[in-house]
């Protein structure tokens, strides 16, 4: 349920209108990396969070949160677009606005384009997710960023300011969510990679262009176990593509990563399922308690936390996570970070 209060996040005072950058603006409010972008991404991925009621709990915390963020540079915008209904030469300056849109705020982006779903990021897979909220919190910030050095009006710039300092904010507790659920780095989704191949760091550019580029050195090369491999081209052996195998069994294949899962999604089904923790609070709050509570159904089979978890290799800790009744899968397997 959502319920709106008639009083602004933060209070927005404009000295001097300008119509340029009222539209600049609109970045922020219609655009692709704009509070309503945010708004709607976290949100729809609270809501089909269902197996993690922790995290869903800040998606839905930072999605209502970008919701008013979206409302104060909303107010922003229509002070700095005020002219366009007093003034015939800002009019002339943008006719979808004024003539289309009657000199208000309207849901496109700073060159008129409107606002599209297609900006959402949402994969349902928890720790993907939140891989790009941070991303798009960065990008947020620096728009922000962007914004701030093409205006001196202080009202202005204060809540320019305000709404940059929160996307760091969210970057932060965004980031704490991510490490929280002790994912190895590396490890996403379930299935193996193929090892040798997934090392291998293809010197893809080479030779010396026009502006000073040339084949260079970097940690990308050889950090996290990558060591370089040349191309045929250069008289090197290429990738080592022979040591793929797709027709693997599943268990082969699913072995590396079988850290704990982190997926939104209420039935998995994959190669090696892990057992959805019982949901002490699902079931009290009524709302999520078709869940299985004693573990995941996996196609036609039914599959019981402890046969599941047992001889598991182990991401994570087996520390209680989140401080709720939520335990990790039996923590017997190493903890590999390359
Ligand atoms: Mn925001
Ligand atoms: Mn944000």
């Amino acid at each position: 349920m959502y319920h709106h209060i008639k009083k602004l996040m933060y209070t927005v005072k404009v000295g001097t209108p300008n119509v340029g950058f009222g539209n600049m603006l609109l970045e922020q409010f219609g655009g692709a990396n704009g509070e309503l972008a945010a708004a709607m991404q976290y949100t729809i991925q609270g809501w089909n969070c269902v197996d993690d009621l922790a995290r869903r709990d800040l998606l839905l915390d930072i999605g209502t949160e970008e919701l008013s963020h979206l409302e104060v540079v909303g107010a922003l915008i229509r002070m700095h677009l005020k002219p366009l209904k007093e003034n015939r030469e800002a009019a002339e300056a943008d006719p979808l606005l004024r003539i289309a849109g009657g000199g208000g705020i309207a849901l496109v982006n700073s060159t008129g384009n409107a606002w599209t779903g297609d900006y959402l990021k949402i994969t349902g897979e928890l720790d993907v997710d939140l891989r790009s909220n941070i991303a798009a919190e960065s990008r947020a910030k620096i728009v922000y960023e962007r914004l701030i050095n093409y205006t001196d009006d202080p009202g202005t710039i204060d809540t320019l300011q305000f709404l940059m300092t929160r996307e760091i904010t969210h970057l932060k507790a965004f980031s704490a969510a991510l490490e929280s659920l002790e994912k190895s780095p590396f490890s996403i989704g379930r299935l193996a990679v193929t090892p040798t191949i997934v090392d291998e760091y293809f010197n893809a550019s080479t030779g010396d262009g026009d502006e000073g580029d040339t084949d260079m050195h970097g940690p990308w090369q050889t950090s996290f176990g990558l060591h370089p491999a040349e191309s045929q081209m250069n008289g090197g052996k290429g990738l080592s593509i022979g040591a793929i195998d797709g027709i693997a069994g599943p268990e082969d294949r699913g072995k590396q990563d079988s850290g704990q899962k982190a997926t939104t999604a209420t039935s998995v089904k994959t190669v090696d399922p892990k057992p959805i923790p019982k949901h002490e609070d699902a079931k009290q709050q009524g709302r999520q308690a078709t869940l299985a509570d004693e573990g995941v159904s996996n196609g036609n089979q039914r599959v019981a936390p402890k046969s599941a978890a047992s001889g598991l290799k182990q991401n994570g800790s087996s520390e209680k996570q989140n401080g709720s009744s939520e335990k990790t899968t039996a923590g017997t397997g190493s903890h590999k970070r390359s």
